[in-house]
């Protein structure tokens, strides 16, 4: 039904002219319409059902283009709000929605202290790959990483593309050690699953993640979090990659900033 409204009112993709155009012509057809309908049934002013007709029409002819305009521009409003959450390359959120549910997790957790942690993830050596590779490989391996992270991920897990090749994974009322857990088995999945490129070569990459949970101490606000969990990144990679370290109150207080 909403597919026939949607292709009477040729509401996808127009521009504002064409909307215009489109309003004006069902604007044109009201009358026309009235005039045909009374030529059909060969209605008079006179006639006693003259106006008990005229209203019906106007009543369900308004409703109908009404609800029809309605609905129609709705779906592609509930479509690009949708757009607007996700990374176009991954398909996973971007940071702006995960930071949104990142507020409200906090809000629940300072409420009710239902425990969150927070993932941040970053590729190993990516540089050598788009290097060696070519762009358009990296691009691919941002693909097939984002796709292990995902498919690892709880449902209720918001897996996030927050930078060129870092990711940050939330995950509500989670335990430090189920993230811990999470975060060792991306790690492992993604180093152990080679990736196929387009020409049958395959390529393998490495990730190092920074693991936060608020019940290893007690963030002021959400940003102490993310701090804490990037500088667990950090000495990830210092730590010589390919690893993931665990959040320490320290982190949040040391001011290093992941690479
Ligand atoms: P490290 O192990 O220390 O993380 O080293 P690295 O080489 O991964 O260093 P860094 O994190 O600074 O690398 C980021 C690279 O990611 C640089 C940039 O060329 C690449 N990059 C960022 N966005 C994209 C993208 O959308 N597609 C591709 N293919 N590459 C991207
Ligand atoms: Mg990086
Ligand atoms: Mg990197």
């Amino acid at each position: 039904m909403l597919h026939i409204l949607q292709r009477l009112f040729l509401v996808n993709e127009q521009s504002r002219f064409q909307r215009a155009a489109q309003a004006f012509f069902l604007g044109i057809c009201a009358p026309l319409g009235w005039f045909c309908i009374t030529a059909v049934l060969q209605l008079s002013v006179t006639d006693p059902l003259y106006e008990v007709a005229l209203y019906a029409y106007i009543t369900l002819g308004s409703v109908f283009v009404m609800v029809g305009f309605a609905l129609a521009i709705s779906k592609s409003e509930e479509a690009f709000a949708r757009l607007s959450l996700l990374d176009p390359l991954t398909g996973l959120y971007n940071s702006r929605y995960m930071l949104t549910r990142a507020d409200q997790e906090f809000a629940l957790f300072e409420r009710s202290g239902q425990h969150m942690a927070l993932l941040m993830a970053d590729i190993d050596h990516f540089k050598y790959v788009n290097d060696q590779y070519g762009h358009s490989v990296g691009d691919i391996v941002l693909q097939q990483v984002a796709k292990i992270m995902q498919t690892t991920a709880r449902k209720v897990d918001v897996v996030a593309r927050v930078g060129g090749e870092e990711f940050s994974l939330l995950l509500p009322d989670s335990t430090t050690e189920g993230a811990m857990i999470l975060a060792e088995r991306i790690r492992e999945r993604i180093a152990n699953t080679p990736i196929t490129l387009p020409d049958g070569r395959t390529i393998q990459v490495k990730i190092s993640l920074g693991v936060s949970s608020t019940e290893e101490f007690v963030p002021q606000i959400f940003n102490e979090l993310y701090e804490s969990a990037d500088n667990a990144l950090y000495r990830a990679k210092r730590d010589g990659r390919n690893r993931v370290v665990k959040a320490v109150e320290s982190d949040v207080l040391t001011g290093e900033v992941a690479c």
